[in-house]
């Protein structure tokens, strides 16, 4: 299992990116997704607060669709 999070800030494109704990690119200003054996569980739960969700190119590639 691991911790994963969700921008709060969307990219360039309107996403918002899932990332894993320990990713090089965690933002700052993000929320917690508790703890998910894969992205896809995460992106579930990310998909509550925004409508545009993405995995992280660099720490949840499986589930970078863009
Ligand atoms: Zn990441």
């Amino acid at each position: 299992m691991a911790r994963y999070f969700i921008n709060n800030k969307a990219q360039a494109n309107g996403d918002h990116e899932v990332h894993k704990q320990g990713c090089t690119f965690m933002p700052a200003d993000k929320t917690e997704l508790g703890e998910h054996s894969n992205c896809y569980s995460a992106i579930i739960i990310a998909k509550d607060s925004y409508s545009r969700v993405n995995g992280c190119y660099f720490c949840s590639k499986e589930c970078h669709s863009s």
